[in-house]
């Protein structure tokens, strides 16, 4: 089951032909358009945003097809860099017009953006940054000494991680070896393998910590320059929420780490072990949990959509019919699962490595959820199709909670003990350990200063402690296990989206089940259909709701009581 990619091209004739196209325009608009916006007409402007918006739809088109014939095949690699080139080399001619618009003076822009209402969001989120946008001087000497400062360091936290090893049982294992080896059966080698992963991180701890002093540092100098109030607030900007909705998601999940504590004291009294470590919070409840193949995958997944909104049944139906999907792992096809969104007058493209577990049926139905959202915000366009972090994995999230309920009710107890544990698991992980993380950097970023060793592992148990509360003993092990987090490399603040989509989906979910299901699925799938053209809070209105209102999550934490009370009722039965 390959997928058919002649929805974007025939042949590579046809993608020559196409790029050759892109090129010529692209030249010739720079060519028209540049150093002119200011004088244009409305009018004019409306054919030159929409003659951009058609460029890059093309050069997306372009680049689709070169990566996803990348992505099954790893031999195309050259294939796929000669096309990343020319991209790039095309790109360059429309630099000029976002930039040329956002030094547009206000009423002019403002005068734009009422005589194209398709790109108004567009446009508008272009003019939010320009408050922190320096000279053209400025930011070309800024952009040039990234490479060697926050760029340098991310790039040193990677090469020295990627030739770490870590010594357990006589053998080498990598970073993602080691840290499979934390979800083993067997106890013993869970606390063997963290004690290997703590001895080959401690020689490090000087350089690491090094690496996010000077993060931090490169931060703070950045915001101070631009003139942004704090270090989170680019990231902020860039997710599209405010301060306001991201400190009310904090006071929700720290409100209700009762929930860990509970769930963890329960899993102590399943698993026989008097005192939890850190190394057994993913300890597996069954051996072994059941199997689906792809065409039982398929059809839970499609029935459970049919249930929920017969028009997601549909688009599902058109991804298994007409090549949208490829579904087995292949020789030199890369690992892991992604739905990409091509382009609006393609359709989106899902790829997988199914071998059978029950983690791949869920994974098959994120992906589609990821397509049907892709597919449904099409009518959008190419330039607001981009969804924030903040709501890109709405969509996804929620199809695995379909797939959950769809599942749970033909399992022995065994079974269903085994998924709920799974599912609570994973959900603490995405949503109370993100906050962790996020608390965490708020106060290495606050402080005074660079941080030395022990201050990073003092502020990192001291939010960890917070979750696990008396439910999970902290060994002195885990003191240094701030040190591996790359996502405090590489981009500062990035964790918190992670409890944004969770808990987000988690209300959206429980509002489904408690009120008018019709009504809900309506709003649900026109807060899809929007996309990237409308913010966090605007999509959450639909359902009358305000993001920045505790009362909102709250909902979200309701449905985690509701997983929890129905695990319990399964240990005590
Ligand atoms: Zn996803």
């Amino acid at each position: 089951m390959n997928w058919d990619l002649s929805a974007l091209y025939e042949n590579e004739k046809a993608l020559e032909a196409d790029l050759l196209d892109a090129k010529n325009r692209a030249i010739s608009f720079e060519n028209v358009c540049k150093g002119k916006l200011k004088e244009l007409h409305v009018n004019e402007f409306l054919e030159s945003i929409r003659e951009y918006e058609s460029i890059n739809e093309k050069l997306g088109r372009i680049m689709t097809y070169a990566f996803l014939k990348f992505a099954t095949n790893s031999d195309n690699g050259s294939f796929y860099a000669r096309y990343q080139q020319e991209h790039s080399s095309i790109a360059e001619h429309l630099l000029f017009f976002e930039l040329e618009f956002n030094k547009l003076a206000k009423p002019k822009q403002e005068e734009l953006i009422a005589s194209s209402p398709h790109y108004k969001f567009y446009l508008e989120s272009l003019m939010e940054e320009k408050p922190y946008q320096l000279s053209q001087k400025e930011e070309r000497i800024l952009l040039k000494k990234e490479m060697t400062s926050g760029s340098a360091f991310s790039r040193l936290f990677d090469e020295h991680f990627s030739r770490l090893t870590f010594s357990y049982d006589g053998k080498k294992l990598s970073e993602e070896e080691i840290l499979s080896k934390l979800q083993d059966a067997n106890r013993e080698v869970r606390k063997n393998a963290a004690n290997a992963f703590t001895k080959g991180l401690k020689p490090h701890q000087p350089l690491l910590g090094y690496i996010f002093n000077m993060i931090k540092t490169d931060l703070a100098n950045e915001c101070e320059l631009r003139g942004y109030k704090n270090a989170e607030q680019p990231r902020h900007l860039d997710n599209k929420i405010t301060q306001k909705s991201v400190d009310a998601l904090i006071k929700s999940a720290e409100d209700s780490f009762h929930l860990v504590h509970e769930y963890y004291a329960l899993k102590a009294k399943l698993l026989g072990f008097d005192t939890l470590y850190e190394y057994d919070r993913y300890a597996p409840l069954e051996d072994k949990a059941s199997e689906y193949d792809f065409e039982a995958s398929k059809k839970i997944v499609l029935e459970a959509f049919n249930q929920f909104n017969p028009k997601f049944f549909e688009i599902a139906s058109m991804a298994f019919e007409q090549g949208w999907i490829d579904v087995f792992p292949k020789n030199k096809k890369r690992g892991g699962a992604f739905s990409h969104p091509a382009t609006p007058s393609t359709h989106p493209y899902v790829l997988l490595n199914h071998t059978n577990t029950r983690r791949d049926l869920f994974t098959l139905a994120h992906e589609l959820g990821h397509a049907i959202h892709q597919y449904l915000s099409r009518d959008v366009g190419y330039l607001a199709s981009d969804t924030p972090l903040t709501t890109s994995e709405t969509a996804s999230v929620f199809a695995e909670m379909l797939a959950f309920d769809a599942i749970k009710e033909n399992l022995t107890l065994d079974e269903k003990r085994s998924l709920y544990a799974s599912k609570i698991e994973d959900i603490f992980s995405t949503l109370y350990r993100q906050i962790n993380f996020t608390t965490f950097e708020r106060k290495v970023h606050a402080h005074e200063g660079e941080l030395d060793l022990s201050t990073f592992n003092r502020y990192w148990m001291e939010e960890s402690q917070k979750m696990f509360g008396k439910s999970i003993e902290l060994s002195s092990n885990y003191h240094l296990w701030w040190s591996y987090i790359p996502h405090f490399i590489h981009s500062p603040f990035y964790c918190y989206a992670y409890s944004y989509g969770q808990l987000l989906v988690l209300a959206l979910y429980g509002l489904y089940k408690k009120s008018d299901k019709a009504l809900f699925v309506q709003n649900y799938t026109s807060f899809l259909a929007a996309g990237g053209s409308q913010s966090p809070k605007e999509l959450i209105k639909k359902f009358g709701f305000d993001i920045e209102d505790e009362q909102f999550w709250q909902l979200g934490i309701g449905e985690i009581e509701i997983l929890l009370q129905e695990f319990k009722g399964m240990c005590d039965a």
